[in-house]
């Protein structure tokens, strides 16, 4: 399937509104697939996360904790012994070299603990603005949204935003979603990046956000009806419907 352009023009702030509503309503108890105890292992395991799915971090993570419980430890690790329990979340080397100077930096300046400013993540090495907004939001409950790959494809696809970087990205859905929903709204799209509108092809014909979202129209015209019925049919547009805003009991 060639791959789907993402709409030209955002999506109207009311309907903004109703997507978001929606994907609330989808996934009301969204949180990270990653599993952690506390601050420092989720930051690890987020390091660990790039280029990676969650489940395999969640599968490295026990025997790296077990040996290397708090950032004192990781900090005088030998990296040779972090590659080989890390070797299969990708790129080990960069990795197992990031969470050893991350901790030293840990224990260093922050007494071991991690800091829950932006700044001071950022300067943690491994730590980007992503990984910072996961360990803000997810950690210490701070206002935040992650951009990762999932929610860049989703939130162009629904039109939230015409974004080019994932900063763009991340300045949109801020101003489209309550502050005080921000830490929540990555997880709503992730999961429905993960579970529905998957890349490549989206699984349009049941999702919920079908009939106002823009990209089923998208599809079906740059598939064409004759060329592909199965797929057309699947991304087919839905009439539109006004999604009610209340809560189920
Ligand atoms: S209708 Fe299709 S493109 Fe839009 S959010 Fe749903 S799965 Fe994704």
């Amino acid at each position: 399937m060639p791959k789907i352009p993402f709409p030209k023009k955002k999506a109207a702030k009311e309907v903004a509104a109703e997507e978001l509503a929606i994907l609330e309503r989808t996934y009301p108890r969204a949180v990270t697939a990653l599993d952690y105890r506390n601050p420092f292992e989720l930051l690890i395991a987020v390091i660990l996360s790039a280029q990676c799915t969650d489940a395999r971090v969640n599968m490295t993570t026990p025997s790296l904790f077990a040996k290397y419980p708090d950032a004192k430890k990781l900090a005088k690790a030998q990296q040779e012994d972090v590659e080989k329990i890390v070797k299969s979340c990708g790129f080990f080397r960069a990795k197992a070299r990031n969470i050893i100077n991350c901790a030293k930096a840990l224990v260093e300046h922050h007494g071991g603990e991690v800091p829950r400013e932006r700044e001071q993540l950022e300067a943690l090495a491994g730590v980007g603005r992503k990984t910072a907004n996961v360990v803000m939001s997810v950690a210490f409950e701070e206002a935040a949204i992650a951009v990762d790959t999932h929610v860049f494809r989703v939130a162009h696809r629904l039109g939230l935003t015409l974004g080019k970087t994932p900063r763009d990205v991340e300045n949109d859905l801020q101003a489209a979603v309550p502050r005080e929903k921000w830490r929540h709204a990555h997880h709503w799209l992730i999961l429905h990046g993960r579970a529905v509108c998957k890349a490549p092809v989206p699984l349009c014909g049941v999702c919920p956000l079908n009939g106002i979202c823009p990209t089923p129209k998208i599809i079906a015209k740059s598939l064409g009806a004759r060329s592909r019925p199965g797929a057309a049919a699947a991304a087919a547009p839905r009439p539109a419907r006004r999604a009610s805003t209340k809560k189920k009991a």
